[in-house]
């Protein structure tokens, strides 16, 4: 097989630097697809930092891929050389355990981070168990599709796995890349939706977006003017919030659910629970399925991530973008090795 070429940091915290690498043989049921595309997931940054304590290096990073099957293991299914696929945040599961049989691939405890322990897509080539490379349905323009592969099914699955009802009010905490994404399919679901921002700058653009009306994610006041009337709050931001007043937003019955990898323990009063049957819960992307319906809903309500872009050489550019919160809303690499 001939080498990957790849951007790979040697460290936490290091610049990402041109890496080559023998992948070995394709495994039977691994699949090897050309990277066309990437998207830039703050999960990304967040490994390349260790955030998390659970990064190993040399690490190369990129989760949202958009490419065409270039080679296919013996016993790989669902996809043939030529292919456009997608792969998200996990690149396999064992397949076998109740939770892969059960169709909850995503929960299995042997699943394969694309990016943890693995060669993410921040190269010319990356392998995925077939299972995890996604056909990307007609429709969807490939080019800025990546992003739904991670950012969009982790913002879009609460919507199907907690049977939110098109009339219910709905709040997408964080506007960036997972949360301008969750505005747009709110919208298409048919919800009310409150886009809750620190950026002034981001009110007439989280409009334009989807969002019917616009919170200040930092004023108490501005959050408590809306108490009692969310029946889903989406926080999709990865800092320490005003959690009391934003308990505080969900109708009875309503639903905090967090996907931002919020590092501090989040404090949950009882009383809050309690007074109103309020629930708070998480979840990570989705299954293979779940991505793959996710795809065909993007489709069918023309719904693109809004992007910039970056030729891959400018990698550490576009993490230094991304972490001084200025992309738009969600950065694409485009490989030029
Ligand atoms: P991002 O593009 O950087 O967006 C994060 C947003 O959080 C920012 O745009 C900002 O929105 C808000 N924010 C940042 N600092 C803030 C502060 N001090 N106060 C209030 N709001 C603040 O990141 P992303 O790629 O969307 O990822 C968001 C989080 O989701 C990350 O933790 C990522 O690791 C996680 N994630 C989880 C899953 C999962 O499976 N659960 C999947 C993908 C990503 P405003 O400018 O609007 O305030
Ligand atoms: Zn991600």
């Amino acid at each position: 097989m001939a080498k990957i070429i790849a951007w790979a940091a040697q460290g936490a915290k290091q610049p990402l630097a041109r890496y080559e690498f023998d992948p070995g043989p394709l495994a039977a049921e691994e699949v090897e697809v050309a990277v066309e595309h990437c998207g830039l997931c703050h999960s990304d940054l967040s490994c390349l930092n260790n955030e998390w304590g659970i990064s190993e290096y040399p690490f190369i990073p990129g989760h949202e891929v958009i490419g065409r099957v270039v080679a296919v293991g013996e016993y790989a299914k669902g996809v043939k050389v030529g292919d456009r696929v997608g792969v998200g945040w996990t690149a396999g599961s064992c397949m076998h355990c109740q939770l892969c049989l059960g169709g909850n691939q995503h929960l299995c405890r042997s699943a394969q981070a694309t990016i943890v322990g693995h060669a993410g897509g921040f190269a010319d080539r990356v392998r995925s168990h077939w299972a995890w490379v996604i056909p990307i349905p007609e429709g969807l323009d490939a080019s800025t599709a990546g992003p739904l592969l991670c950012g969009g099914v982790t913002v879009f699955n609460p919507f199907i796995r907690h049977a939110i009802s098109p009339t219910a009010r709905v709040g997408v905490l964080g506007i960036g890349g997972l949360g301008h994404m969750a505005l747009k399919f709110a919208n298409a679901w048919g919800c009310h939706v409150t886009a809750f921002t620190s950026n002034e700058s981001k009110y007439d653009e989280a409009k334009r977006l989807g969002a019917h009306d616009v919170v200040n994610s930092r004023d108490a006041g501005s959050i408590y003017s809306i108490t009692g009337s969310l029946d889903l709050l989406l926080i999709t931001a990865n800092v320490t919030l005003d959690w009391n007043a934003l308990l505080a937003t969900l109708a009875p019955g309503g639903r905090m659910h967090v996907v931002g990898v919020v590092v501090e323990p989040i404090p949950v009063p009882a009383f809050a629970l309690i007074g109103s049957e309020t629930e708070v819960s998480g979840s990570p992307t989705g299954s293979p399925v779940d991505i793959a319906r996710m795809l065909e809903f993007a489709a069918r309500h023309k719904i693109a991530p809004q992007v910039e872009r970056f030729p891959m050489s400018k990698v550490n550019e576009a993490m230094a973008h991304l972490e001084a919160g200025k992309a738009r809303y969600r950065i694409i690499l485009d490989p030029d090795f």
